[in-house]
């Protein structure tokens, strides 16, 4: 961190900041200075290069100028939203009194305090977060050998927390993808903040929400009830204010535990692209392409879905029939969905509230939720084409009515144009309160007063031109043109005496300025009216935030419900898009899809206008559990891994899946290897990479696991390659016993179909048509005729020197290898061809390279040019 000078011969504020940024030396401190925050010294610096703004100076210190940046509070949000991005923590200090105030105490500055850190993992407003996405803060607190995980989202309440072992923090790593980490200094986890876990987390968490014992929350373990409270204790910290005494909002922790989930690891979560693509757009992961929620908290859930489905069948089918109901009744989805879109977020709008520190658009929001809420219900409650309405359904459609249902008086009390900011006049409707209403007729009425007092001035004074006009310094003002003004001065008329005596303010160029005790009364009712009239608003808007918050649990449970109702719905708008299904979920360890798609690669394809996508089936059941998948590049393998592993990630998640029929036993872990894995930062090797994930797969693959593997042993040696993968199907097939779909280029692997019994050889269907490859796209049994290596070499644009020389080789080895045995060190690789020498080359006696070489000139090559040339070369030595 950049040095500061000491404090020594601050000025009063000054040294209030200095203090204020010992407190969190870790942080850009925002310094409240009237309407702008400021930053000072290196802050400065680093914030107006991140939010390029304008470096200035301000003052100095100890006879330097002092840097200095800000930006305006009423806009602050935005540029904290880009530091917080850009991963600074803010710390927020505030006036905490007016200079009136601050006057009368006779302080020499006014009294600032830092109210809030803002960080990742704590922030609540709209600009800093994303709308289909959770904030996680998550704490972690090793405890004898296990790591106990909390991690709460401050902007919904949600909370929870999982024991888990020292090997699995990858994978929950990879599922949260938190905003903020909290770790203690010794697990050295990068980009972590330095927490550690209080000794009596049960009894501190039971403190905080009012209760005896935890033994009412569920089974939670001594770790993790010790991560809960180092999460409440870095919320406390950060938000000081509100939060900090009371945490009002933070639902329960709730013992997520890993058991009825299904697992899968980081590397996992990669390839499947589940809820993000590294290479491609938003719309390239698999949350991206089945999408079909019309509510934020809607996508929220889905995502968090998508991310830990389940590993149960009981309430995986739950959801199906929801699903399902949905699907049967188009009419009541319409109108649900037709209820649901525009909903706003009441989950985020109740968190805002919460932490003090809401907009009025806050309590509209939970007002339009909640009459969203009772449509839906009503709409449920008659379900137009279902004789049944699910259980699951049914249960949401319960919550959708809170108890003490603070809708219709939200209703009442607001006005129908709301201000934006709390602190703007305008939030109540008129009719609500009989005391606001006075005041303001008070206000109205005295601004008819002043119209009344122009007149009877202009009278008294004997100046027509009077204009009484309001001075944000002075107040109402009596306005006289020079002369009048002049005139007035030195010889007031008999009647502008007694209150309408006038009292000079100010001499302009071009008027004269008067007041008069009539006037400056009037003036005081009107702004003590005005003032009186914004008290009485505000403490109505803090009555109406208290009925929300009295009513949380109701709001939030309704919001989760609409949230559900939203993921079941746009489950059955995408199935009903056609040839989507549901999936029969069984306890057996089959496996057995028909016509299954790839969600994501099929809806590119349907998006570009590309040819259709080939619909393939597969079939893990007993007695074939392992298919061993042969065939070139392009021919559409990873597509095939990849789209059965989707299959039963979207059915476990509660989904129905892109197939004609689908009949899945339930998959405990998922591992998927496909695609490169380079760990280019974790500095290892491709194939150390390969080999580590490998080793995971057979060592924590079960009998009820679901494997798909793309080219084991790719990245070493033919040999070494070879020997790998194929001890790896053995173990795979007689020790581990998951379903297993294995892609391979080495097809001598095929031969050990005839000695593993359950495993079945499949091929990517290739057509050769007058010499170029056809890629059919469709799996079919029996293994590959030949690789088909050179004509995917053709396609790809490698040159055609390269690949004449390729296929020479290629005959070679191929003649060598029928009569070979495959280990002799006399491979043909070796035996050179005869190279055509180049026009001229062989008369000089010169190496035909060296002449080939004279004749290029580098400059007037372009760089593909230049790339052939050196093929060419290459092919001359
Ligand atoms: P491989 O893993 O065998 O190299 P991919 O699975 O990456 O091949 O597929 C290559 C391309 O072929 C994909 O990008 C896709 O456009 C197309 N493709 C793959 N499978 C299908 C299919 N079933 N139907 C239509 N096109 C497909």
């Amino acid at each position: 961190a950049p040095r500061l000078p000491s404090a020594a011969g601050a000025s009063p504020a000054m040294a209030q900041w200095f203090a204020a940024k010992a407190a969190h030396p870790e942080a850009l401190l925002f310094f409240r200075m009237g309407d702008f925050y400021e930053l000072f010294f290196a802050d400065a610096e680093a914030a107006s290069e991140a939010l390029d703004i304008a470096l200035t100076y301000r003052g100095e210190h100890q006879g330097e100028k002092i840097p200095m940046c800000g930006v305006p509070a009423h806009s602050h949000e935005s540029y904290l939203a880009r530091l917080i991005r850009r991963g600074f923590r803010v710390a927020i200090a505030e006036q905490m009194e007016t200079p009136e105030e601050a006057k009368r105490r006779k302080a020499s500055a006014v009294r600032r305090e830092v109210v809030r850190l803002v960080t990742p993992g704590t922030v609540t407003e709209e600009a800093l977060l994303e709308a289909s996405r959770p904030a996680w803060l998550l704490a972690l607190a090793p405890e004898e050998g296990r790591l106990g995980a909390a991690w709460l989202d401050l902007s919904t309440g949600a909370f929870e927390t999982e024991a888990l072992a020292a090997e699995d923090l990858p994978a929950l790593l990879a599922r949260l993808e938190p905003a903020e980490l909290l770790a203690p200094a010794f697990l050295a986890l990068p980009g972590a903040v330095e927490a550690n876990p209080p000794r009596d987390g049960a009894r501190r968490l039971a403190e905080a929400y009012g209760v005896a014992t935890l033994e009412g929350f569920g089974a939670f373990s001594a770790a993790e009830a010790a991560a809960a409270a180092m999460a409440l204790d870095y919320v406390r910290a950060t938000q000081k204010g509100e939060a900090g005494r009371a945490l009002p909002h933070l639902s329960r922790p709730v013992p997520r535990g890993g058991r009825g989930a299904l697992q899968m690891d980081a590397a996992t979560r990669r390839s499947l692209e589940i809820l993000r693509s590294d290479r491609g757009g938003p719309r390239d992961c698999l949350l991206g392409a089945v999408d079909r929620t019309v509510t934020a908290a809607g996508a929220r859930l889905l995502a968090d879905r998508l991310g830990c489905p389940l590993a149960e069948a009981a309430p995986i089918a739950a959801r199906h029939d929801a699903v399902a109901a949905l699907l049967a009744a188009p009419g009541l989805r319409a109108t649900l969905r037709a209820a649901l879109k525009g909903a706003p977020d009441m989950a985020r709008a109740l968190g805002r509230l919460a932490l003090d520190r809401f907009a009025p658009r806050d309590l509209a929001a939970i007002r339009d939720g909640l009459t969203r809420a009772a449509a839906i219900a009503a709409a449920l409650a008659r379900p137009e084409g279902l004789a049944v309405v699910p259980p699951l359904l049914a249960e949401s459609a319960r919550a959708l009515r809170p108890t003490d249902d603070p809708a219709p008086e939200l209703a009442r009390a607001l006005a129908e144009t709301l201000p934006a900011r709390l602190d703007d006049a305008g939030i109540v409707a008129a009719g609500y309160d009989g005391q606001l209403d006075g005041l303001r007729r008070l206000r109205d009425d005295a601004r008819g007063a002043i119209a009344a007092l122009q007149l009877d001035l202009a009278q008294a004074w004997g100046v027509a031109a009077l204009k009484v006009r309001h001075h944000q310094q002075f107040g109402y003002l009596a306005e006289l043109p020079a002369a009048a003004g002049e005139r007035l001065l030195r010889e007031p008329p008999p009647r502008a005496s007694g209150d309408f005596a006038p009292i000079h303010r100010q001499t302009m160029a071009n008027g004269v300025r008067f007041t008069c005790a009539a006037l400056a009364g009037l003036d005081r009712r009107l702004s003590e009216a005005a003032e009186e009239a914004g008290r009485r608003e505000r403490a109505i808007t803090r009555h109406l935030r208290d009925l929300c918050l009295a009513a949380a649990a109701g709001i939030a449970d309704a919001a989760e419900a609409l949230a559900e109702i939203d993921i079941h719905a746009a489950a059955a708008e995408l199935a009903a898009g056609g040839g989507w299904c549901r999936p029969e979920i069984t306890e057996r360890p089959e496996f057995c899809i028909t016509a299954g798609r790839h969600p994501v690669v099929a809806a590119a394809l349907a998006r570009n206008r590309g040819p259709a996508f080939v619909p393939n089936d597969c079939d893990l059941s007993p007695g074939r559990r392992i298919c061993l998948l042969t065939g070139p590049n392009m021919a559409g393998k990873s597509t095939f891994l990849r789209q059965n592993a989707l299959i039963a990630v979207l059915a476990q998640a509660g989904l129905f899946v892109p197939a004609e029929s689908a009949r899945l036993g339930l998959v405990d872990r998922l591992f998927s290897r496909v695609g490169a894995s380079d760990d280019l930062a974790g500095g290892r090797s491709t194939f150390m990479v390969e080999m580590a994930e490998t080793a995971a797969i057979l060592n924590l693959a079960g009998p009820n696991s679901l494997v798909v593997l793309d080219e084991v042993g790719r990245g070493t040696a033919t040999w070494d390659g070879l020997a790998i993968a194929w001890a790896a199907l053995e173990a795979l097939h007689d020790r581990t016993r998951c379903r297993t779909i294995f892609a391979t280029h080495f097809h001598e692997l095929t031969a050990l179909a005839g000695k593993l019994p359950e495993l079945t050889p499949a091929t990517m269907r290739v057509r050769e048509w007058k010499g170029e490859v056809v890629f059919l796209h469709s799996v079919a049994p029996g293994t590959a005729e030949k690789s088909w290596g050179l004509h995917v070499a053709k396609l790809a644009g490698v040159p055609r020197a390269v690949l004449a020389r390729a296929a020479q080789v290629l005959t070679a080895l191929e003649a060598r290898a029928r009569g070979l045995d495959p280990l002799s060190d006399e491979l043909p690789l070796f035996a050179r061809p005869a190279a055509p020498a180049p026009a001229g080359a062989a008369a000089s006696g010169q190496h035909p390279a060296l002449a080939a070489l004279a004749a290029l000139d580098p400059d007037a090559l372009s760089p593909r040019e230049a790339q052939e040339a050196l093929y060419r070369l290459k092919s001359l030595v």
